[in-house]
């Protein structure tokens, strides 16, 4: 039995509902969760080190001012909260650049709370599960992050960017070569890249979405809804491997996909 998570970064203020309903009315239909970690209140002159403005962006709809918390689009947030296929996870607060990445507590504990309000104000059950930004994390951001969400989804786990109080755990999961593990009441979910991205050849990215399935008992999908609208217009061919993707979880019996709640829930074996 193999378990899947797909999990979509990004969706905030500017992210149009057609585009999601898009990508995820064929994994709606058929009963496959999907896991979209929302900006609370995204900056909307992130950009990125080479000066290029983020996509998430330059694919959704203009907005003025420097801050748009989530609840400010309604039609989002109406149609979020009417599909219950939909698990919420908070990504951030402003996905400021490497956000997550800072060691101030005070200053992560406020991002972090700043974000759970504005979700909530979007009227979003509360998550259990939290993406960073850029998948950066300090050592600090993990135990701010720990003390508030049940499960993290991340790349990958270096030793300098792991609580010392983990270590015993860190080192276990490191013999065993476990790409999840479990560190006091929290979760931690590796993933393989983002092997859903227009950056990979297009006749290639099924094959290696199957591949990462199989080989392992449960695998994270990583995905951004706004690399299938680059600059606001649909990318056809994308989206057809995406659509192909939830046609081959739908038909495998022996594929399982799952929301990061039930992962929290204890509903998921991580190994098996
Ligand atoms: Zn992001």
């Amino acid at each position: 039995m193999h378990t899947v998570i797909l999990r979509d970064d990004d969706t905030c203020a500017l992210t149009p509902r057609a585009s999601l309903e898009r990508l995820y009315r064929p994994f709606l239909d058929r009963g496959l969760p999907v896991n979209l970690a929302v900006i609370p209140e995204v900056r909307t002159t992130v950009r990125t080190p080479d000066g290029q403005l983020e996509g998430f962006l330059t694919a959704g709809t203009k907005l003025t001012g420097a801050l748009a918390p989530v609840a400010g689009n309604r039609e989002l947030i109406e149609y979020l909260r009417g599909e219950p296929g939909y698990e919420i996870v908070q990504h951030g607060c402003h996905h400021d650049y490497f956000e997550f990445g800072i060691s101030e507590r005070a200053e992560l504990a406020q991002r972090l709370e700043r974000g759970a309000r504005s979700l909530q104000e979007a009227g979003f059950t509360r998550p259990v599960a939290f993406v960073a930004p850029y998948d950066r994390m300090s050592r600090a951001a993990f135990l701010e992050v720990a003390a508030r969400f049940e499960v993290i989804s991340t790349g990958w786990f270096e030793l300098g960017r792991m609580p010392l109080r983990w270590l015993p755990q860190y080192g276990l999961r490191k013999l065993r070569a476990r790409p999840h593990w479990r560190a006091g009441r929290t979760t931690l979910m590796s993933h393989p890249g983002c092997l859903l991205s227009f950056h990979h050849p297009y006749a290639e990215m099924f094959a290696s979405v199957r591949q990462a399935v199989e080989s392992r008992a449960v695998t994270v999908l990583v995905t951004h809804w706004w690399e299938y609208f680059r600059g606001g217009v649909p990318d056809e061919g994308f989206i057809a491997v995406l659509h192909e993707v939830a046609a081959w979880l739908a038909s495998r019996r022996d594929i399982r996909v799952v929301s990061f709640r039930d992962v929290a829930n204890g509903a998921v074996s991580l190994d098996s």
